[in-house]
C-alpha cells in the first residue's frame, strides 16, 4: 500500500505535481520554461504572495530571484530574517510572455494551489506583495490606502505592501516598503 504523505513538504511536491499534470493556463504553460512554485520553509510563520514569476524566476525556478528578489532579501534582512526562514511565492505560477501582467481570469485559475498551499504551510500572516496578490484575498480595498495595515479575514491575517519591484525606481516608495516591512515582527506578536 502507499505510504500516506503527512509531511508538509510531500504535500506541497503533492500540490505542484498536481498543476504540472493538469491543464492549468496551458497557454502559460507551453510559453514558460517551468513551473515556479515556491520556495522556502514549509513550518515559516509568513508567506509572502508576488504576482507571477518574471524572467529570471521563470529560468531558476524559484520565486523572487531577480532585481525585486534583492530588494526582498534585502528587506527581509532588515528585520532578522533571511529566506529560509520563511515562504515565498506567486499566485500564478507560469511565467506570462513579456512579463506582461497576469489576467483575471490566469489568476483565477491558479487561486485553489495557491489555498492548498496555504492550507498546508498554515502560516500566521501572508504578505500580499502587490495589488495583483493583493486583489485575490482583499479585493475591495486600494492598496495606497492600506499598505502596511493587518487584515483579519475567515482566521487568516494579511499584510498588503506595495510590490518590491515598484520601488526599484522610486526611492520614496523604497522608504515606505521598508517602513510597513518593519511593522511585521510586531504584527506576528501580536497574532500569538
Ligand atoms: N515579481 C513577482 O511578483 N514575483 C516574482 O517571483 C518575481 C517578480
Amino acid at each position: 500500500m502507499e505510504e500516506l504523505k503527512t509531511n508538509k513538504a510531500d504535500m506541497l511536491a503533492e500540490v505542484a505535481e498536481a498543476i504540472v499534470a493538469g491543464d492549468t493556463t496551458p497557454h502559460l504553460k507551453a510559453t514558460a520554461t517551468q513551473l515556479v512554485f515556491g520556495a522556502g520553509n514549509p513550518d515559516a510563520e509568513i508567506v509572502f504572495v508576488g504576482e507571477a514569476p518574471g524572467k529570471h524566476e521563470d529560468l531558476k525556478g524559484e520565486p523572487f530571484v531577480g532585481a525585486a528578489g534583492k530588494f526582498l532579501d534585502e528587506m527581509l534582512a532588515s528585520i532578522g530574517l533571511k529566506r529560509p526562514n520563511v515562504y515565498i511565492t506567486n499566485i500564478v505560477k507560469y511565467r506570462p510572455p513579456e512579463n506582461r501582467d497576469p489576467t483575471p481570469e490566469e489568476i483565477q485559475e491558479f487561486i485553489p494551489f495557491l489555498q492548498r498551499q496555504l492550507a498546508v504551510i498554515r502560516p500566521k500572516l501572508i504578505v500580499l506583495l502587490g495589488r495583483h496578490s493583493m486583489s485575490v484575498f482583499l479585493p475591495e480595498l486600494k492598496i495606497s490606502q492600506v499598505h502596511g495595515k493587518p487584515y483579519r479575514r475567515l482566521g487568516h491575517v494579511y499584510l498588503p505592501l506595495f510590490h518590491p519591484a515598484a520601488a526599484l525606481y522610486n526611492g520614496g516608495m523604497r522608504q515606505t516598503l521598508l517602513d510597513d516591512f518593519s511593522l511585521i515582527p510586531a504584527i506576528i506578536k501580536k497574532i500569538d
